[in-house]
C-alpha cells in the first residue's frame, strides 16, 4: 500500500482509494447513545504522562493502576488521574452490539478498482450508496488489471481449503514460467479488447454497446458512502482471509482510513481479530 501526496492510497497496478468526506465523530456516537439519559458526551479518559519518560499511555490503557503507580516503561512515577472516560460506554455499545449509535458517523470514499472488485463490493447493499462512472456516457479509463506473478503463483499455492482461490481440479501446479506466459496472453487479450472497443466507438456504435467487449479486469471508478456500522460489517467480510485478495487490498485501505478517523472504535473492532 503506497500513500501519495494528495491523500490517495495507491492500490494494485492502477487503483486508488481516497477519502472524500468524513462526518460525525466518536464523540457524537457517545452523545447519540446518551440520548436515552440526556447526559451527552462526558469526555474521554484523561491522558497520562510520566515524569520519568514520555512513555505515556492513553486513559483506558492505564485504568486500574492506582494513583502513584510506577510507569511500566521507566518505572518512574506516573502522573495519574483515575478518571474513567467515555471509552467505557463506547466499549459497552460495541460489545453489546448496540449498533445504531455507530450509524451517526461515516465516510464517503472514491475508489478506482477493477470491475471484478466492484462486482463483489456492490453486494454490500446496507447502508451503502454508490455512484459509478458510466460507460454509457464516458469511455472507461484504459487501465486493465494485470496481477503480479507472485499473486498468481502464491495465490494458487496458498489457497488451502478456500475453493474459490483454488485452480480447477485437473490443472497442474502453476509456476513462474507458465504464469508469465499466461500474463502475456492476458495482456494481448486486453489489447485486443481495447482495439475492438475503440473500433466500435470510432464507427459510431453507441457507447452502451461498444462496451460489450470490456473485460472485468478493466478499471472503473466509483464513490461509495456509508455509515461506520456498515463499513465495519464490510471490513468483517472483506478484510478477512476468505475474501479475494484484490478486494481485500481495498478493504485494508478502508481499515487504515477508519483507524485514523475513528481510532477508539477501530481498536474495539480489531480486538479479538487476527
Ligand atoms: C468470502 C466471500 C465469498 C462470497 N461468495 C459468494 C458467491 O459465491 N456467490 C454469491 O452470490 N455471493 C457471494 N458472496 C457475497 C455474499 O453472499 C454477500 O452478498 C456479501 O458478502 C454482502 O453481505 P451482506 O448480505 O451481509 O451485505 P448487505 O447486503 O450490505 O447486508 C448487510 C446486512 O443487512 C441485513 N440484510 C440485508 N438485506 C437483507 C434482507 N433482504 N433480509 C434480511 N436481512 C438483510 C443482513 O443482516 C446483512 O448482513 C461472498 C462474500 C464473501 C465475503
Amino acid at each position: 500500500m503506497t500513500m501519495v501526496m494528495d491523500g490517495r492510497i495507491e492500490l494494485l497496478d492502477h487503483g486508488y482509494l481516497q477519502l472524500v468526506e468524513k462526518w460525525g465523530s466518536e464523540e457524537q456516537i457517545v452523545e447519540s447513545a446518551r440520548m436515552s439519559t440526556g447526559k451527552g458526551f462526558l469526555g474521554w479518559g484523561v491522558e497520562e504522562t510520566c515524569e520519568g519518560c514520555d512513555g505515556s499511555g492513553t486513559g483506558t490503557k492505564m485504568l486500574g493502576h492506582g494513583p502513584g503507580s510506577l510507569c511500566p516503561k521507566c518505572r518512574g512515577r506516573k502522573v495519574f488521574i483515575n478518571k474513567p472516560g467515555d471509552e467505557k460506554l463506547l466499549r459497552t455499545l460495541w460489545t453489546n452490539e448496540h449498533g445504531t449509535p455507530f450509524e451517526m458517523a461515516g465516510i464517503t470514499i472514491e475508489v478506482q478498482a477493477p470491475i471484478m472488485v466492484f462486482r463483489e463490493w456492490h453486494r454490500h447493499r446496507v447502508p451503502f450508496g454508490y455512484n459509478e462512472l458510466s460507460a454509457r456516457y464516458t469511455p472507461l479509463p484504459d487501465f486493465d488489471y494485470v496481477p503480479s506473478i507472485e499473486r498468481v503463483v502464491e495465490g494458487a499455492k496458498n489457497a488451502g481449503r478456500n475453493k474459490q482461490a483454488q485452480a480447477v481440479e485437473a490443472a497442474p501446479t502453476i509456476g513462474e514460467v507458465s504464469t508469465r506466459e499466461w500474463l502475456d496472453e492476458l495482456t494481448q487479450a486486453y489489447q485486443h479488447c481495447e482495439r475492438v472497443y475503440q473500433s466500435g466507438l470510432k464507427r459510431g456504435v453507441p457507447k452502451e454497446l461498444a462496451r460489450l467487449i470490456v473485460p472485468v479486469g478493466r478499471y472503473s471508478r466509483m464513490r461509495a458512502t456509508g455509515n461506520l456500522r456498515g463499513w465495519l460489517a464490510f471490513l468483517k467480510l472483506r478484510d478477512a482471509k476468505p475474501a479475494q485478495h484484490e478486494i481485500r487490498v481495498f478493504a485494508k485501505a478502508v481499515h487504515v482510513l477508519l483507524t485514523g478517523l475513528f481510532p477508539r472504535t477501530l481498536a474495539l473492532f480489531d480486538e479479538g481479530r487476527s
